[in-house]
């Protein structure tokens, strides 16, 4: 009978998604309900080095497929691996960080395996030895809960909501190979060009700033950009400036762009319609910025600021520049 947890931890040149990370901690908090162990697993050109420094996220195996015909990603080269590992395990629960990898790989893995899936999780209810994955629908309006009727259920996990649990000793764990091909592959990525953007990933940091109309212009971007320096937060934006060719798609917050759950989320100038909350309404603290006190972003935020946003977040600026300057 099928038990455990498998962990797909997701790499990019040799670095770890901290989503993975996430979900590879709460594997292990969930474990002892499932039965069995956490196995991670990590595909990859030259992951072998890396894999050890799994090790302090607790699983019980880590499981590698270290192959050339890994090194850019395909859908169908993972997916073989991925189902592999799968079999191999025997898991009942496969968890993944819900990227835009894996949204492209979890629904081939699991059509291959017969399994459900769901995904952009941010709770499980526990039910006997059963997890139930939660997850939020319709914009954050609801939550559903679904129950596995399947040997092996594949789940994706909201990052920034799984608290990260880092042993601070050296652990050893073992370190397995899973020799595997990518098998034939009909589209190859022949090479790879990294778009200009945030230097930390949108949906995993844990600061993000966002503009919408309301900062009037694409040019007073680099007022949102000197915040965000200021942070070390990400810099995101509303549909409607995306739109509006301010800023690119890669930006965007919402029902239609990126997922968010930062601990802090300033929205800047954002009106708050129901489909940018959608996008950012897990945030843990939400500060608004908005000339109109009435707007519908003030009801859902932690801290209200009425006022211009560009006299207001130059100001923070200059009052975060003196504290960081201080320390
Ligand atoms: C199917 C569908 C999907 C969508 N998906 C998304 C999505 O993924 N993400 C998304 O964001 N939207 C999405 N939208 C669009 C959404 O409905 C809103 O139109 C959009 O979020 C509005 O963007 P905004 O808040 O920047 O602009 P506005 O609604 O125009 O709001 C601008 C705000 O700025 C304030 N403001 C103006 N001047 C200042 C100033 N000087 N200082 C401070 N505040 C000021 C105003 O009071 C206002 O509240 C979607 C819509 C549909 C129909």
């Amino acid at each position: 009978m099928a038990e455990g947890i498998l962990v797909f931890v997701e790499q990019r040149g040799g670095q770890v998604r901290k989503a993975s990370l996430e979900a590879l901690s709460e594997a292990h908090r969930k474990v002892a309900t499932v039965g069995g162990a956490v196995t991670a697993f990590i595909v990859g050109k030259d992951v072998k080095s890396i894999a050890g420094s799994l090790a302090k996220y607790h699983p019980s195996k880590i499981l590698v497929s270290d192959s050339a015909d890994f090194e850019n990603y395909s859908t169908e080269g993972y997916a073989t691996a991925l189902t592999e590992a799968v079999k191999k395990t025997d898991a009942k629960y496969v968890f993944a960080a819900n990227t835009a990898l894996s949204k492209d790989l979890l629904p081939r893995v699991a059509a291959r395996l017969d399994a459900p899936l769901v995904s952009d999780v941010t709770e499980f209810v526990v039910d006997g030895n059963n997890l139930l994955p939660k997850r939020p629908q319709y914009s954050g309006k609801t939550y559903t809960v679904y129950e596995f009727n399947s040997p092996v259920g594949l789940v994706t996990l909201r990052p920034n909501v799984f608290a990260i649990e880092e042993s601070s000793n050296n652990v050893n764990c073992p370190i397995e190979d899973l020799a595997v091909s990518a098998g034939e592959v009909k589209a190859k990525v022949t090479a790879t060009q990294a778009a200009s953007g945030n230097k930390v990933e949108l949906s995993e940091a844990s600061v993000v700033v966002a503009g919408g109309r309301g900062i009037k212009g694409p040019e007073n971007w680099p007022v949102l950009q000197s915040l965000c320096d200021q942070l070390g937060a990400a810099l995101g934006a509303s549909r409607a400036v995306v739109d509006a060719g301010w800023i690119d798609h890669q930006f965007q917050v919402g029902q239609t762009g990126k997922t968010v759950s930062p601990q802090l989320y300033i929205a800047c100038g954002i009106s708050g319609a129901i489909q940018h909350l959608a996008g950012m309404n897990s945030s843990k603290v939400i500060v608004a910025i908005n000339n109109n006190p009435d707007a519908e972003i003030f009801k859902h935020a932690t801290y209200g600021i009425v006022g211009d946003v560009l006299e207001v977040v130059p100001k923070l600026t200059e009052e975060l520049k003196k504290m960081n300057s201080n320390n």
